[in-house]
């Protein structure tokens, strides 16, 4: 495990550049016009925001940056590339309107959202390159720091790879105690790509989980701690989102214990739980939209 103390600290992307080990995420942290979560959240000491075009927050967090007087160079700021998107002429023009949400000159890391536009489409390989080929453009251009991608699996990353000049930097997935992906965070890895992970404590469905309940009490801490602390032993970052100014506290108070090697392995091999029921070739328990 790369060795992390606090919150300062993180990993190295493929490219050098340093994403920090813990961000905060902000789907559904802004209803309306309301400041009032994510202004907590800098106050909370969060500097890393992951959001997206999809979740309406980019405005809100520019907004509540520019009130709260945090300088550009403290943040790290990851915004997404949505379905509609995509596409080389699409890409660029999405990416300015991101830019111009946030009140800022430039991201620290961008990513495809997902794979494919709508579940079943035929030509998303070349749709993928497309794309692509205008982030390469992006991240030459100084106007992002990384690119990467979300919820890839690895047959959708070597399309990239056997068309990329860049290779991607990230790849955010759904990862949490009971989703691990294991497949697709060893091939990442291996790749040298690293992973972020969404929902980290399964959008609260962890929380009364008998095992992790018991393994959470040994360790003197919360499920929610436990959760993201799991993702940073394997070297996988934490996304997690609060509303409540404690929470956003506790979910960053994970570098005083650490997991021993049984209750990882326990945690790895679990029966699975708590999935969103999405998944990146469609045909999920739900439908895809989000
Ligand atoms: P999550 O972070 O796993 O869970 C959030 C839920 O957990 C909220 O209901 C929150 O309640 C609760 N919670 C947070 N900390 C807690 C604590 N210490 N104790 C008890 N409950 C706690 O789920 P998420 O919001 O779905 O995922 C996190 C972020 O990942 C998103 O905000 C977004 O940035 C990103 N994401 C990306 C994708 C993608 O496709 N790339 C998809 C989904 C999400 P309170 O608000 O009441 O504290």
């Amino acid at each position: 495990m790369t060795e992390l103390h606090s919150m300062q600290d993180g990993f190295v992307l493929n490219n050098g550049v340093k994403n920090p080990c813990v961000g905060f995420g902000t789907y559904k942290t802004a209803d309306g016009s309301d400041t009032e979560v994510l202004k907590m959240a800098i106050k909370a000491g969060y500097r890393y925001f992951d959001t997206a075009s999809f979740y309406g927050t980019e405005a809100f967090l520019g907004e509540s940056i520019r009130e709260m007087g945090i300088p550009r160079e403290e943040l790290f700021l990851t915004s997404k590339l949505w379905k509609t998107e995509m596409g080389y002429h699409e890409t660029k023009q999405a990416f300015e309107e991101t830019l111009k949400n946030l009140g800022t000159d430039y991201l620290d890391l961008y990513l495809i959202h997902w794979p494919l536009p709508e579940d079943g489409y035929q030509d998303w390989k070349k749709l993928d390159i497309d794309t692509w080929r205008a982030m390469e453009e992006l991240y030459r251009d100084g106007k992002v720091r990384a690119i990467g991608v979300s919820n890839f699996l690895p047959y959708h990353i070597e399309n990239l790879l056997e068309n990329c000049e860049v290779r991607p930097a990230v790849n955010q997935i759904e990862f949490h105690p009971g989703y691990t992906q294991e497949f697709t965070v060893r091939y990442c890895q291996e790749q040298d790509i690293l992973v972020q992970a969404w929902s980290p404590i399964g959008r609260s469905s962890l929380l009364n989980h008998p095992m992790l309940m018991e393994m959470a009490e040994r360790y003197g801490v919360s499920v929610a701690q436990l959760c993201i602390r799991y993702a940073l032993q394997r070297n996988v970052v934490p996304l997690p989102k609060s509303s409540a100014m404690e929470r956003m506290k506790q979910n960053q108070d994970v570098f005083g214990f650490e997991i021993g090697r049984e209750d990882m392995l326990r945690l790895g091999s679990m029966a699975q739980t708590g999935w969103s029921g999405l998944h990146p070739d469609g045909g999920s328990v739900r439908s895809a939209s989000k």
